[in-house]
């Protein structure tokens, strides 16, 4: 292909990881994002015409985009995670290949990459497209682990039979690079630790976390509402126990304040502008503050010209009683 074609059809993907972040990856991240290649083997094995797009690990865990005849629900789950028990038990290494950019081509033509063989009416569409996306001189490279082959520049675990535990957390859609004008796909995220007890650490705090919500607690206690309708999410409507809670708090901060020799001033809710700008917020924070508002003086000046328009039109209408009338003089 010509270089300038590729440059045509090659659209940057903002989470294409440099080879400088791939070499940062942690031990973590390695388990988890080979995981990812595991759960692709698995889905080939179950629906040989997937194709696979971009699978990064992620803050708690990886997901693989891929698009796919069959619309994966989370009742599919256990049988995916049964085929990639099996890839994991079989130890596969995960071998890298380097190839050249002719060879990637043809492989990614044929929809050997991101397969578990050739697929001749079905190319690895996105394969090939983020093959362009590998900058002129960047070594090419492949992973293998079994049967599937993937494009990657790594790093991984030595063999699948390194990732000690892993599970399938979820489904959602995402579009291929992020681009909602793009294909839309399937992406299905899954974590992956050592071993089952990191694991069931993982999701024993996530369980904790949801059960010492403080929305939760804080309505259950009787501490406050919140009502999304009316007033909005995360501004809570104090109920009296709560706001003897706020008032003591309030209270004991005066008191500390007052003993570490501080003197208290009390400032409006709002400010001008110019304030916003001295203080360094609106050039940078503009999108996070709350929207100007029109204030009284604005108003003021709005009243002064209603009024005027108001003058104008009386002596307008009364310019035009005087004309109709035969007996006016001049004014
Ligand atoms: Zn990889």
């Amino acid at each position: 292909m010509a270089e300038e074609n590729r440059n045509q059809q090659a659209q940057p993907n903002p989470e294409r990881k440099t080879l400088d972040d791939r070499a940062k990856m942690t031990e973590l991240e390695r388990i988890r994002h080979s995981c990812a290649h595991v759960t692709a083997t698995a889905i080939l094995r179950l629906w040989p015409d997937a194709q696979f797009a971009y699978g990064p690990p992620v803050e708690n865990g990886f997901y693989y985009d891929l698009e796919c005849s069959h619309r994966i629900s989370p009742e599919d789950f256990e049988k995916i995670e049964a085929e990639m028990k099996k890839e994991i038990k079989a130890n596969n290494t995960f071998e890298k290949l380097v190839v050249t950019r002719e060879q990637a081509i043809a492989d990614a033509s044929t929809g050997r990459l991101g397969g578990l063989g050739e697929r001749p009416s079905n190319a690895s569409k996105f394969k090939l497209d983020l093959l362009q996306q590998i900058p002129e001189g960047e070594p090419i490279s492949y992973f293998k682990n079994g049967d599937f082959i993937d494009l990657c520049a790594g790093p991984h675990v030595m063999r699948t039979g390194n990732i000690g535990a892993f599970k399938l957390t979820s489904v959602a859609a995402a579009y291929y690079k992020g681009d909602e004008k793009g294909p839309q796909l399937q992406r299905i995220y899954g974590t992956a630790f050592k071993n089952k007890t990191a694991l069931d650490e993982y999701f024993k705090m996530i369980e904790e976390a949801k059960r010492r919500d403080h929305r939760k607690i804080g309505a259950e206690m009787g501490l406050f509402a919140i009502d999304t309708e009316f007033v909005g999410p995360g501004m809570p409507l104090w109920l009296p126990k709560g706001t003897v809670l706020v008032e003591e708090l309030e209270k004991l901060a005066k008191e500390t304040e007052f003993a570490a020799g501080y003197v208290r001033v009390r400032t409006p809710h709002l400010a001008k502008e110019k304030m916003y700008k001295t203080s360094g917020h609106l050039p940078y924070y503009a999108e996070s503050m709350f929207p100007k508002m029109e204030m009284d003086e604005h108003r003021a000046d709005r009243k002064e010209i209603e009024q005027r328009i108001a003058e104008l039109e009386k002596q307008l209408s009364d310019h035009a009683k005087k004309a109709g009338s035969p007996a006016s003089g001049n004014p």
